[in-house]
């Protein structure tokens, strides 16, 4: 198939793209009633202190298993969701499973702090009237306390925001409930922002990270980071980083003062019994 670009150009069409565009009409299709036939499931990856490599929590990761095109992770339906709205229910329902898991963890190995979850929240679901109404209801249903939830808002989400979005997460952070500004340092970050907005951790994101790959790590993004980690400790915020694939990793962002960590180093995202077979929830409970 070629098509014409105007005048007497013509310009074949690239299958490639045309795939693409199938398989996107495919998700689109299919996505409305995926949320019913139970298509979705959650991985939870665990993040871990620095300090002593015991496990803070976990983040709950949505992915689908489409009948066709087997696992898909959430950059491949995400971005749909939002535009269809279906991110709504289906954040909610990651909310309320995600809940239930940890308050199964907790009972299970009778801590005595409480072991965090972290639930991403898109943009969309931050604008939605009920998304203090229904966490509040997800919470008290499960019997979790608020403050072993962490909610996950990225720093574009929050971007001039007015009062009106922030009230929602407000009214959250003085339940108890913490809220993070995740892949912190990506976007147009204002920092002196940081002391209008209801947060408690910075999750820095994978991108500072890789660049302490390299042996020396590049001597600005050191500077950056330990920049980034001393503001947030002065504002009393707590530093996550995310994508720590090395143990070398891990040391320089504890030496900079990070204060949990996550990423395949420590455990790649997995089932929720993966996190009892790492056997690390033993380790303070
Ligand atoms: P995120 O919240 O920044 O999550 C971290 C991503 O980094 C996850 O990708 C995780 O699997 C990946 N990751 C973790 N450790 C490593 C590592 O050591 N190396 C590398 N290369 N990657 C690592 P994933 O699961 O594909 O999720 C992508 C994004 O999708 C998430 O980024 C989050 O923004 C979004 N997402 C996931 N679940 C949900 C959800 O339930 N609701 C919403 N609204 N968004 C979600
Ligand atoms: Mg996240
Ligand atoms: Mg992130
Ligand atoms: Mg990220």
């Amino acid at each position: 198939r070629a098509k014409s670009a105007g005048g007497n150009r013509f310009e074949l069409a690239d299958p490639e793209a045309d795939a693409r565009a199938i398989t996107r009409h495919g998700l689109t299709t299919a996505l409305p009633t995926a949320l019913d036939r139970g298509e979705f499931f959650i991985e939870y990856q665990p993040l871990v202190h620095l300090g002593d490599g015991t496990v803070h929590g976990a983040e709950a990761l949505v992915r689908w298993l489409h009948p066709q095109h087997g696992v898909l992770g959430p950059d491949r339906f995400i971005p749909l969701a939002e535009r269809t709205g279906l991110i709504v229910p289906l954040g909610r329902w990651v909310l309320e499973e995600a809940v239930r898991q940890a308050r199964s963890w907790q009972e299970r190995h009778d801590r005595s702090g409480p072991l965090r979850i972290n639930v991403n929240l898109s943009p969309c679901q931050l604008t939605h009237p009920g998304l203090v109404a229904d966490t509040v209801a997800i919470l008290e249903q499960a019997g979790l306390e608020p403050d072993a939830l962490c909610l996950e808002v990225t720093e574009s989400a929050l971007i001039g925001a007015d009062d009106s979005l922030l009230k929602p997460l407000r009214r959250l952070a003085e339940m108890g409930v913490d809220i993070a500004l995740d892949d912190f340092g990506t976007g147009y970050s204002n920092l002196a922002n940081l002391r209008r907005l209801p947060v408690r951790v910075l999750k820095l994101d994978r991108s500072f990270t890789q660049s302490m790959q390299q042996y020396p790590a590049d001597p600005v993004d050191l500077k950056i980071v330990e920049g980034i980690v001393s503001l947030a400790h002065s504002l009393d915020l707590a530093v996550t980083v995310e994508g720590v694939e090395t143990g070398a990793q891990a040391e320089q962002l504890r030496i900079l003062g990070c204060d949990t960590a996550q990423g395949w180093y420590y455990a790649r995202p997995g089932p929720p019994e993966r996190l009892h077979e790492l056997s690390l929830l033993d380790a303070t409970g």
